[in-house]
């Protein structure tokens, strides 16, 4: 793609988070010139304050029950476990602070310029960084806007002063003995069982009926069962109309009356997209719904030299979706041309405890997909449990179309359950039938044998 002209660069991204880095990478593994400006700490949100520093929490959370399940395989403790927030957060800082590091070599070593400071766009092919030396000027042939999210701020009265975001959380100096998290979705969920498994008394408050919309209604169920189990406090079709300080503590007010005094209240109720100040309404980029930037199936906006991709296209907001979306851009950009994503299939996880996993179609859906549909469910005690006393239980369902036999949907509620459901997501990308799933051999003793003994 050539226009005749001649830039500083063949691409400038702004934002080295998932999908950034990885387009500035490979972009410029293929020749070309490639310029990358990062307001913060190269890795973006899921290095910094998403996914990584997140599962590390979850794995933290995970000794108090590991410690309790010991007990019934023989051992013993001396004295009570303790655990200490401060060393976690130290801890994961070194290792966010590693992977920082390995961030800008991977990006140095394929050439690409990083350059620091708050980027805006001032026309087609013309981006300003506000440096640590001013403000400097930079033109390329293509500008690619990769600036993720942010968490959305609740416009409660009380909730900017008092109330935290998921960001604040990996900061915190000391931890919350009792904490309220308004919102029940992947953010939610998964800090109320990190906050629940070191100890902290947790109340989750939901607008809605059910927890995780979005996801299988048997899930949805299992998990919030699966939660109240370990002590999660799940308030209903309630919500937080204001929040006080009362002393040293918070109160929050709850809709159906009651006020609850808590030490922390943390909103997690989606995110919003990052475009602010970026200048992008001034040269004509369009945005979408929700302010998210507008763009057609080849990540290209309204204005041709520009690209958006990632959380701030708020389509798929999932690391590895940026991450392919990065790859397809390359391509259109840089390579043949034909690469195109493709958005069915994808296979998630809510890193809840214990964790959920899907790929494919809820129950709902898939019965609004086709004529007939056939469910297989299971539920069991995972085997661990019979000696660790644990009352945690295991949940599986399998959806298929009864026409072509082709499973179209596989969730799981249980320990493992990400790791065993990437694999059966390339199963199902490969359009697996369950005549197929019955015929694989299982591995014993396993929970994931389930998935091809369901009959
Ligand atoms: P980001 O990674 O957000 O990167 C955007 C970058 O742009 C940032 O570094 C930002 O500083 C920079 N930037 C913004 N504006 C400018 C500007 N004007 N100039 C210069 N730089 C700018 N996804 C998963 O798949 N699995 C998970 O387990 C998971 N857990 C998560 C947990 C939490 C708490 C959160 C918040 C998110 C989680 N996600 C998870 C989502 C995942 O982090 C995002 O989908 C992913 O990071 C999006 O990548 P991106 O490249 O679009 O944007
Ligand atoms: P989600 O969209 O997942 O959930 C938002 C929750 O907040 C929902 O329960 C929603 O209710 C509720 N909510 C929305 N607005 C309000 C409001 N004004 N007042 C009260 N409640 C409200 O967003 P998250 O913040 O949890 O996470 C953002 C995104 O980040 C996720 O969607 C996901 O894409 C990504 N992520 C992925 C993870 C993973 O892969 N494991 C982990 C963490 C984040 P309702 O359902 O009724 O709309």
């Amino acid at each position: 793609m050539s226009d005749g002209q001649t830039y500083d660069y063949d691409l400038f991204t702004i934002g080295a988070g998932s999908g950034g880095v990885r387009a500035s990478r490979v972009a410029a593994k293929t020749g070309a010139r490639v310029a990358v400006a990062e307001g913060q700490r190269l890795g973006g949100t899921c290095v910094n304050v998403g996914c990584v520093p997140k599962k590390l929490m979850v794995y933290a959370s995970h000794y108090s029950e590991a410690f309790e399940e010991s007990k019934g395989f023989g051992w013993s403790l001396n004295g009570a476990p303790s655990f200490d927030w401060a060393t976690l957060i130290e801890r994961k800082d070194a290792e966010i602070l590693r992977l920082n590091g390995i961030y800008e070599r991977l990006l140095r070593a394929a050439g690409v310029e990083i350059i620091r400071g708050w980027a805006k766009v001032v026309d087609a092919h013309t981006v300003e960084v506000a440096t640590d030396d001013g403000p400097k000027r930079y033109t390329a042939r293509h500008i690619l806007i990769a600036t993720g999210g942010k968490p959305t701020v609740a416009d409660v009265e009380g909730a900017k002063t008092y109330g935290m975001v998921s960001d604040d959380v990996f900061t915190l100096k000391t931890m919350p003995k009792h904490i309220t998290i308004v919102g029940a979705g992947y953010i939610a969920v998964e800090f109320a069982g990190v906050f629940n498994g070191l100890g902290a008394e947790v109340h989750l408050i939901y607008r809605g009926a059910h927890i995780l919309k979005g996801f299988d209604d048997d899930v949805r169920a299992f998990v919030s069962d699966e939660m109240r189990k370990k002590g999660i406090h799940i308030h209903l079709n309630e919500s937080v109309e204001c929040i006080e300080k009362e002393g040293d503590r918070l109160a929050c007010m709850l809709s159906h009356g009651n006020a609850l005094k808590t030490d922390a209240v943390l909103y997690a109720i989606g995110r919003t997209p990052n475009v602010e100040g970026l200048g992008l309404e001034a040269v004509g980029v369009k945005m979408g719904q929700g302010g998210a930037i507008a763009v057609d199936d080849r990540y290209q906006t309204s204005v041709p030299s520009i690209w958006a991709l990632g959380d701030v296209t708020d389509r798929v907001n999932l690391t590895p979706v940026a991450i392919a979306e990065a790859m397809v851009l390359v391509d259109q950009l840089f390579g043949d041309g034909d690469k195109v994503m493709d958005y069915s299939d994808i296979p998630t996880a809510v890193f809840s405890q214990p964790p959920m996993s899907t790929v494919g179609l809820t129950e709902a859906a898939a019965r609004a997909a086709y004529d007939e549909v056939e469910i297989f469910t299971s539920e069991f005690r995972p085997m661990k449990h019979t000696l660790s006393e644990s009352d945690e239980r295991t949940f599986m369902k399998l959806i298929v179309d009864k026409q072509t036999d082709r499973v179209v949907g596989v969730h799981m509620v249980g320990a493992d359950a990400p790791e065993i459901i990437q694999g059966l997501a390339v199963a199902m990308k490969c359009g697996a039938t369950k005549a197929q799933f019955d015929a694989t051999v299982g591995i014993h003793p396993t929970a994931a044998e389930e998935f091809v003994t369901m009959r």
